[in-house]
């Protein structure tokens, strides 16, 4: 892999994981016992930095965690993957977000129960007191956003970063349909999984013609490259020629591979990806990388845990 030279940003959620497993779902009223428990790190925004960081990126997070038992937990695990951590803050008297997570092992489905906490503390005025942290990577850096924090912060981090030169990337996850869809005017790069597709342009993405149908939309509400990935079938990319209305769009599969945990594939495909721009990688094959990066990563159980590190791509031949 390329020698790093842009530094990333990111501007997004930390959650801390809860997940019980058990034979089946409760009942409204009823408690029932668990087989067994698991709690990890996680927010769509951490496990990105977390991806990026230990394939070697210089990686920034900005986020909020609460003044309580999660907090230090998820700020070690960041600092444990080499993401730089002095612009998360500890809100008094909030609470890390969490997911409150059941898994039934009957038939593997989950129920979920997010609370966003401190995340939800995030605000435009975040973005600007931050704005020397996103400004010292000016010109050459990335910031990158999620969407589980309120919109208003993330579209003030995207208006600073474009006021400060630096390359603005949206992976609108969770999908939201009220997303605050005027913050497009300010993203180059959008990447969305088929339902976020749905949410964003109204077309469904299941396959790559439908994903190039809504790529080719997202192109025209501001992004110049916009991404689709479709799990076990890769990614499309499709990228807009500067100062031409030409659209390049290509297919990188995925290798066929026994998934055990998808759970965090596409955070770890967009922390992935944005590494390797920052690392020089030029576009298509930054995304045929990242989509082979991410299917190693449903080859294990977990979230942040799953994710490789550069030695051991490097050391297994990647
Ligand atoms: P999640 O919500 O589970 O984090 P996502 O829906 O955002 O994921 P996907 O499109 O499912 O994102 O997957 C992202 C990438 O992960 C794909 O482009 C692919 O590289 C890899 N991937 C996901 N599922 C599989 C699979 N079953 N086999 C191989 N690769 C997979």
């Amino acid at each position: 892999m390329a020698q790093n030279r842009k530094k990333i940003v990111v501007f997004g959620s930390i959650v801390h994981d809860l997940i019980s497993y058990t034979s089946r779902f409760p009942r409204p009223g009823e408690s029932i016992r668990g087989n067994s428990f698991h709690q990890g790190a996680g927010g769509k925004g951490a496990n990105q930095a977390v991806a990026a960081a230990l394939l070697g990126a210089n990686v920034a997070m900005i986020g909020k965690v609460g003044d309580d038992i999660f907090a230090d937990f998820n700020i070690a695990s960041m600092q444990k993957a080499g993401v730089e951590t002095s612009a998360v803050e500890k809100v008094a008297g909030s609470t890390t977000g969490t997911a409150t997570i059941t898994v039934s092992e009957a038939g593997g489905e989950n129920s979920i129960v997010v609370t966003l906490g401190a995340n939800l503390e995030m605000s435009p005025v975040t973005a600007e007191a931050a704005e020397t942290v996103i400004a010292s990577f000016r010109s050459a850096g990335i910031l990158l956003c999620q969407a589980e924090i309120p919109d208003a912060a993330t579209k003030k981090a995207f208006e600073i970063g474009k006021k400060r030169g630096v390359t603005t990337f949206l992976n609108p996850a969770p999908g939201d349909p009220h997303l605050d869809q005027s913050m497009l005017a300010f993203v180059d790069i959008i990447c969305v999984n088929e339902n976020e597709a749905k949410f964003i342009t109204g077309i469904a993405a299941p396959n790559p013609a439908q994903a190039e149908k809504a790529a080719r939309a997202m192109l025209e509400r501001g992004p110049m490259v916009a991404i689709v990935t479709l799990g076990p079938q890769g990614c499309l990319l499709a990228e807009r020629s500067d100062g031409s209305s030409e659209i390049v769009v290509s297919l990188l599969p995925a290798e066929s591979v026994t998934a055990v945990d998808t759970t965090g594939a596409g955070d770890c495909f967009c922390g992935s990806f944005v590494a390797l721009l920052a690392a020089g990688i030029p576009l298509k094959e930054a995304a045929r990388r990242a989509v082979m990066i991410a299917s190693l990563s449903v080859m294990r159980k977990g979230t942040q845990s799953s994710y490789s590190s550069r030695a051991e791509l490097t050391s297994s031949g990647f």
